[in-house]
């Protein structure tokens, strides 16, 4: 996975990105992440990047030209890109658009806004997609794009410890993750549950599936009606069912 980043704060980036998980997939050669600062790109002496919006209102608004010319240098290299623009407006970000990510052969450009936005001229003829992290709104990109890096890089076969990791937890299932528990067997007099200690594995693959299934029925419903449910998690859920 190649990802450039254009942010206002190559900082913040950086300094998530030279840490566990990610730093050891930059070092394994399966992420590559070029940062660049958008106001390199702004003219002038003082180097603007923002301006007053049009028909007046608060705050300012990322001028398009510094984002223009920082797309057409990266351009200047021939690779084949996609340009996706971190937005409240955007697609929400998912698990399943991790996957397409984590499996993209182009080159992924991340453009983090800040203050009110950036021009629209950005969204309609500069970006391919606007992809939100979520239905609130924050500072800037820069969260929301680390956040698309860092969902996405991990699930890149090779990047975790175990990629066994990726395959069981939340929404890759369709579900939420089931419980996890570690030493010691006893804390404070709560216990880990029997089954998790019996080597049955089958057993056990039955526990974890069910708590799943709980934990999404009492949290997620919507979830539980998006994935095709086997004739086992049925059985599962009229079990949990008849416990009330
Ligand atoms: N005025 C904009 C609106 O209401 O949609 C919000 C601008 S926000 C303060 C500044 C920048 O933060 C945005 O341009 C965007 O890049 C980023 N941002 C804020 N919330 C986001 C979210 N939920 N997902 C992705 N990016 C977000």
């Amino acid at each position: 996975m190649k990802c450039d980043v254009l942010t206002l704060f190559p900082d913040i980036i950086n300094a998530y990105l030279n840490e566990s998980i990610l730093k050891r997939a930059q070092e394994k050669n399966l992420l590559e992440v070029r940062v660049y600062n958008i106001r390199d790109f702004a003219s002038g002496r003082h180097k603007i990047v923002d301006d007053y919006p049009f028909g007046g209102g608060p705050g300012m608004v990322m001028k398009p030209e510094p984002l223009f010319k920082a797309v057409e240098h990266l351009r200047q290299d021939g690779q084949q890109r996609r340009i996706i623009l971190l937005s409240p407006q955007g697609t929400p970000f998912t698990q399943s658009l991790a996957e397409s990510f984590s499996r993209e052969q182009h080159r992924l450009v991340f453009i983090c806004g800040r203050y009110e936005g950036v021009d629209e001229r950005v969204k309609s003829s500069l970006a391919d997609e606007e992809v939100s992290a979520g239905d609130y709104v924050l500072t800037g990109g820069e969260l929301a794009a680390l956040t698309v890096i860092d969902a996405s890089a991990r699930l890149i076969p090779g990047a975790l410890g175990d990629d066994r990791s990726a395959e069981e937890e939340s929404f890759s299932w369709g579900l939420l993750d089931y419980p996890h528990y570690t030493r010691p067997r006893e804390f404070r007099g709560m216990k880990v549950p029997e089954v998790l200690v019996s080597g049955n594995h089958k057993e056990i693959w039955l526990w974890r599936r069910k708590e799943a299934l709980r934990k999404t029925l009492k949290i997620r419903p919507d979830l539980i009606e998006r994935i095709g449910l086997t004739d086992v998690d049925k059985k599962l859920i009229s079990e949990i069912k008849g416990e009330h």
